[in-house]
């Protein structure tokens, strides 16, 4: 059994796309069940809908949200540039918005329809010991103290994490000075569905704005606002009506959620201590701007899922959790760097620092070259695993783009993700498994085994996107893909 500490939405990602692999976990949570309440999180990217598909709400999620393609950003009344996400026929759109808490919602009806996936509510971890076979956790529930003893345990519980604290992991960083005030309101606005953000703008003087769009009528308006911004004063002012109605105008609103929020860059100084693993905000906290954040925490479960599931059948194979520390740092340090930056333009440290950023800001409205530095945010992609300056081929580390395909044999499949499960697949591109030209063709391999013969599954790219965007040219290669749809390996094949 695996022990996962946080029923948020890295816990519960992890916690399902365990049980696909037919481990037994147990998720311990401090809260009663369905808690949540605002958008907190709410651009889900790309990626993060094809694993949630993997887990069977994807559709649902992407259904439910607002896509949205453009982001502009303005330096007071002037848009300064356009961010265009380009349009493909891959399934999902690069970014929909929905709510962390509807994520969740469907998260908990996915867990409990999930046989293998135990989730005790209310039991807060309080103590953390484990030997060379197990991990005894202890948790209160209702002032008593359960023991419960796992082959490995997860502490996927946010930014203040027992699991880190009880193994002594630092969690050095910073933390920002001003703070961001954080409203859903629901209301009827000719606004675009598209992601918004403002430097200074007239109705709030030197700071910035940004605006997403939701379902429902529901905006997520986040105002940067001083470090001893007081929201109860705001409110009983009238100063937060002000606010808001100097963005919707005479329209009526209707809050939904208040909260104020400050931002911090910080990351566990290891990701593993023996068999216990951190994952999600446990592990790294940044500023959501880029949307970083809830999308990186459900990489880091669908990279450790299938490390643990492959290390519990077969033990010997424990360095594949060292692999899982080693790339998700790579992605945190990664994420931690590119938040940091569009922090460092956004709330300079320094008075020096200020005076540049605003330098560049007004040059940047006659001057196109200085619109390139000004940063309001890089929006997330998946990590690619591979150094750079690397001689390997240019899909090794690279997540699995989606493309188009025709299921011919073996597969319903019309679309290259959804051949993705829980054993390594191996993608036979422009060639048949046996060499000879054929179909492109998609084998699924057991992990560390050998192709067992005649299995396989074959499907046309009939578009030409897979090859296109695999970027393996007209010679026949194999890929290998991980379960995370990752892929690990690319040999070139002679036809
Ligand atoms: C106000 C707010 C606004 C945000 N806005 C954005 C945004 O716009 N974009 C973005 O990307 N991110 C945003 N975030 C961050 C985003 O919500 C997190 O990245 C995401 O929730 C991380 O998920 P997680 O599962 O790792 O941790 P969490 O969601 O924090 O879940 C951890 C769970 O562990 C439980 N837990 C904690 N300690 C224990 C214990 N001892 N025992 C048992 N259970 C425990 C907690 O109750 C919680 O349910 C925001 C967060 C907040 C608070």
């Amino acid at each position: 059994m695996i022990a996962v500490v946080g029923a948020g939405p890295v816990g519960l990602t992890l916690a399902l796309r365990l049980a696909q692999f037919g481990v037994p976990v147990t998720v311990f949570e401090q809260s009663q069940r369905l808690r949540g309440e605002g958008s907190k999180a709410l651009c889900m990217q790309r990626e993060t809908l094809e694993s949630w598909a993997m887990l069977g709400f994807g559709q649902q999620v992407a259904d439910r949200g607002v896509a949205w393609q453009v982001g502009r950003t303005y330096f007071r009344e002037t848009e300064l540039f356009l961010t265009q996400l380009p349009a493909t026929d891959e399934h999902f759109p690069p970014f929909v918005n929905v709510s962390q808490t509807e994520v969740e919602r469907l998260m908990v009806e996915a867990v409990d329809r999930e046989p293998l996936v135990t989730v005790h509510w209310g039991q807060s971890l309080t103590g953390l010991e484990q030997d060379a076979d197990r991990v005894r956790l202890t948790c209160d529930c209702d002032s008593r103290e359960v023991v419960t003893e796992a082959a490995y345990a997860v502490g996927a519980d946010g930014a203040r994490s027992s699991v880190r604290r009880l193994c002594g992991i630092n969690f050095p960083g910073h933390s920002h000075r001003d703070q961001f005030l954080i409203a859903d309101i629901r209301a009827q606005l000719p606004f675009p569905a598209e992601r918004r953000f403002w430097f200074d703008p007239p109705w709030n003087p030197g700071r910035t704005v940004l605006i997403h769009p939701q379902p429902d009528d529901v905006w997520r308006i986040d105002w940067q606002v001083p470090p001893n911004f007081d929201l109860a004063a705001e409110r009983d002012s009238g100063r937060l009506d002000e606010r808001i109605r100097r963005i919707v105008g005479g329209s009526q609103y209707e809050p939904v959620w208040l909260t104020v929020y400050r931002f911090h860059q910080r990351m566990a100084a290891r990701f593993r201590d023996r068999r216990v693993l951190l994952a999600g905000d446990a592990a790294h906290l940044m500023s959501p701007f880029g949307a970083r954040g809830l999308n990186s925490g459900v990489a880091d479960a669908m990279n450790l899922a299938w490390r643990l599931a492959f290390t519990l059948r077969s033990p010997e194979s424990e360095d594949l959790l060292e692999g899982y520390a080693a790339e998700r740092m790579l992605a945190a340090r990664e994420n931690l760097a590119v938040t940091d930056a569009t922090m460092r333009f956004m709330v300079p440290a320094t008075e020096a620092e200020r005076r540049e950023r605003d330098a560049i800001l007004l040059a940047s409205v006659d001057d196109p070259q200085m619109r390139a530095k000004v940063n309001s945010g890089r929006l997330a992609t998946p990590t690619v695993y591979r150094p750079a300056g690397s001689a390997l081929p240019v899909q090794t580390g690279a997540v699995l783009p989606d493309a188009p395909v025709q299921p011919v044999r073996g597969t319903s499949a019309t679309r290259l993700r959804e051949l993705v499960g829980t054993a390594r697949l191996r993608l036979h591109l422009g060639c048949r498994p046996d060499g000879s030209a054929g179909d492109d063709c998609v084998q699924v391999v057991p992990p560390g085994g050998a192709l067992p013969p005649g299995r396989h599954a074959v499907v046309r790219d009939v578009h030409g996107r897979v090859g296109e965007r695999l970027q393996t040219g007209a010679a026949p290669v194999v890929l290998t893909v991980r379960p995370d749809a990752y892929v690990e390996a690319v040999a070139a094949r002679s036809p």
